[in-house]
């Protein structure tokens, strides 16, 4: 083991602060990153402040969030060989999975029936607590590892390993592409992504946010149309156009009216995390024969997938880097979408 410097909430709820605790050293499989950039995630804002306390079996504190990690390879194991020292090479929501079940074998790691390895907030398979990205190092099998665009910035790629598969995965696997109408619900570092994904992958995109106050953002992203959800009018004369919409919200929406927005046989998935229950009526689906569906992240291969899809077409997030100790204010801003589009922090900072 050896020290690891970091930024962590000790207990639930508090604000995060600096923090010293043990990485493990390199096994035979391991790459050790050294962090260069991290995204912060709306999700590391409920887990730090306990709120996902009913889906999970437990929090663990101290916490030190973070799975947008991009990095530098500073040394390898002795039988790795996917990645060399000096690599650009990415790490997102997860570290391992038990690589057997069916989920696994079908490289849908992000969905182990045994359980995923989450970066953080988790227990590797020993047991031990894990410590994502708001440090500066990681220690990571390379089977879970991802290589990073090497036409890009490694700051703007770093949120392509939550916000970007987290929105590519459903695209894909609800084939979005020519001829394809697809809406995008919420501008926010989620949206701003899927606009970018679903235009680069040839769909026609139309981007429902509360107001227009993003619309030339939008438009510049690559949407044909964009529409206010807090005009009513909307609603009733966008019935039934679209083939998907991808709902990135977590805050409490009328799904009813948004299905209500789907052609026959269309499907709208939810990617962003209510904390209630959102009630469904069933003339909303049977109507035009539509769909609710979920998505979360993607799988490995599909990660690299997307983030070659990336390199290729010019494609990474809108970010502000921030220095490590304005985590906190940043995560004030997130709360109140004061951010265009994604915070990510600048770990020679720390
Ligand atoms: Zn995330
Ligand atoms: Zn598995």
């Amino acid at each position: 083991m050896s020290k690891c410097k970091g930024y962590a909430a000790t207990t639930a709820r508090a604000p995060l602060g600096p923090y010293s605790f043990e990485r493990r050293e390199a096994r035979e499989h391991d790459v050790v990153i050294d962090i260069k950039y991290c995204g912060i995630c709306h999700s590391d804002i409920h887990q730090v402040r306990d709120e996902w306390s009913e889906y999970q079996e437990e929090s663990i504190f101290p916490m030190v969030p973070g799975h947008e990690i991009a990095g530098i390879v500073s040394a390898v194991g002795s039988k790795a060989s996917k990645y060399k020292v000096g690599d650009k090479v990415g790490v997102g929501c997860y570290v391992d999975s038990c690589r057997h079940c069916a989920e696994c074998k079908q490289g849908l790691e992000q969905y182990c029936s045994v359980g995923t390895i989450w970066t953080y907030n988790g227990r590797d398979k020993e047991g031990a607590p894990t410590y994502g990205g708001y440090s500066e190092r990681i220690v990571v099998d390379e089977n879970y590892v991802l290589r990073m665009p090497q036409n890009l910035p490694l700051e703007a790629c770093a949120p392509l390993l939550c916000a970007g598969i987290t929105l590519y995965s459903p695209l894909k696997h609800w084939h979005a592409g020519p001829g394809k109408k697809v809406a995008i619900v919420g501008m926010g570092g989620l949206g701003h992504m899927g606009v970018k994904l679903a235009h680069a992958l040839g769909s026609e995109v139309t981007v429902l946010s509360q107001t227009l106050s993003k619309k030339a953002d939008g438009k510049k992203f690559g949407a044909s149309h964009y529409y206010a959800t807090s005009d009513p009018e909307t609603f009733t004369k966008l019935a039934g156009s679209f083939d998907l919409i991808i709902n990135t919200v977590s805050a409490k929406l009328d799904w009813n009216q948004y299905l209500d927005l789907l052609k026959l046989d269309g499907t709208m998935v939810i990617v962003g995390l209510p904390e209630k229950d959102i009630p469904v009526g069933g003339f909303s689906l049977t109507a035009r024969r539509r769909s609710l569906a979920g998505s979360q992240i993607g799988g490995i291969g599909e990660i690299q997938e997307m983030l070659d899809f990336c390199g290729k077409h010019g494609i990474a997030s809108d970010v502000e880097v921030i220095p490590m100790h304005k985590v906190n204010e940043a995560y004030e801003r997130v709360l109140k979408s004061d951010v265009r589009y994604r915070f990510v922090i600048d770990m020679a900072t720390l």
